[in-house]
């Protein structure tokens, strides 16, 4: 059978076996989808000996992603755009890269929450990996106006620079800006910060958020819910990361495989399961 693995430190906690296996099952594909942690500063080893043993490809996460990217000899326009991978698979002619987590996102907000991203404003808060990952993609989508905000506004100002030519392509203003230095209020606003995990502030200034603001934040589970109690507390309609999650992999799964998996299904099961 084909193996595939998601490769991390940690993985423990990773639904991505369960969803893909659930790919698997209702594409009638046969492969085995498992979780690789490796050792903090070992990918590079430890990815060649899975390779070595069989591996088909994978999933990367934290914090392997731009491991991923320097090691892949064949890159898609939105891993590179990404500067990170999160999809990796073999070839005859080397190790091939791709960035499934925009396309993710965009999904979710545009099929699952049905709220369109062309001509809004968006606020995408977060310039880590996360964030600059999904700014191509979003961009794509041809908003009006993208400000992504971050703690430190120099590292947003750097993906916004290295984003510039592609924000005039799709016809979209692009700025960066400190967390609370946005003006105004917002169609869609991203989460893509670690706050949730931290138990922190929320990273916006509640007048970013109107009545009928998107707000989603990519993470789920227990640890977002203060952010997405205040963001409803200013009005917002509120998303977790779990449909993101989902998209990203039925991508990847349609990258690997050709066929394209019931992602929709698969997450009101895992919702549903996630809440039982
Ligand atoms: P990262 O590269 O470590 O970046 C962390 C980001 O959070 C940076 O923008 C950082 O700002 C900001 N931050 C951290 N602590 C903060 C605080 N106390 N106040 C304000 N900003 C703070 O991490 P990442 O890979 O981007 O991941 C970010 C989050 O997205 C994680 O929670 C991850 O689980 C989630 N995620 C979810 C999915 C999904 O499929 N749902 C996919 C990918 C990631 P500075 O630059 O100033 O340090």
């Amino acid at each position: 059978m084909d193996r595939y693995a998601v490769v991390g430190h940690p993985v423990a906690h990773s639904q991505s076996p369960a969803i893909h296996a659930r790919f698997a099952e209702l594409t009638g594909q046969r492969l085995l989808y498992e979780r690789l942690e490796l050792p903090l500063g070992g990918f590079l080893a430890g990815i060649e000996a899975a390779r070595a043993a069989g591996l088909c490809g994978g999933n990367v996460t934290v914090p392997f992603k731009l491991d991923a990217f320097a090691w892949a000899q064949h890159l898609s326009a939105r891993a590179e755009l990404a500067q990170a991978c999160n999809t990796f698979w073999f070839e005859p002619d080397g190790v091939h890269g791709d960035n499934t987590d925009g396309i993710g996102l965009v999904r979710d907000i545009t099929r699952n929450a049905q709220v369109p991203l062309s001509g809004a404003r968006v606020l995408l808060v977060g310039a880590g990996g996360a964030g600059a990952g999904v700014l191509g993609p979003l961009l794509s989508e041809g908003p009006a106006e993208l400000v992504l905000s971050n703690r430190t506004v120099a590292r947003a100002q750097a993906v916004v620079d290295r984003h510039t030519g592609w924000a005039q392509r799709h016809g979209a203003r692009l700025f960066a800006s400190g967390l609370m230095d946005v003006a105004g209020h917002f169609d869609v606003v991203i989460n893509a910060t670690a706050t949730s995990l931290q138990g922190a502030e929320p990273p916006l200034p509640a007048a970013a958020i109107r009545p009928g603001t998107l707000v989603v934040d990519m993470m789920y589970g227990p640890s977002a819910l203060p952010f997405a109690e205040w963001a409803r507390a200013q009005g917002a309609t509120v998303r977790d990361g779990l449909g993101m999650l989902v998209e990203q992999a039925a991508e990847a799964f349609f990258v690997w495989r050709g066929v394209m998996p019931p992602a929709a299904q698969v997450l009101a099961e895992r919702r549903a399961q996630l809440s039982a």
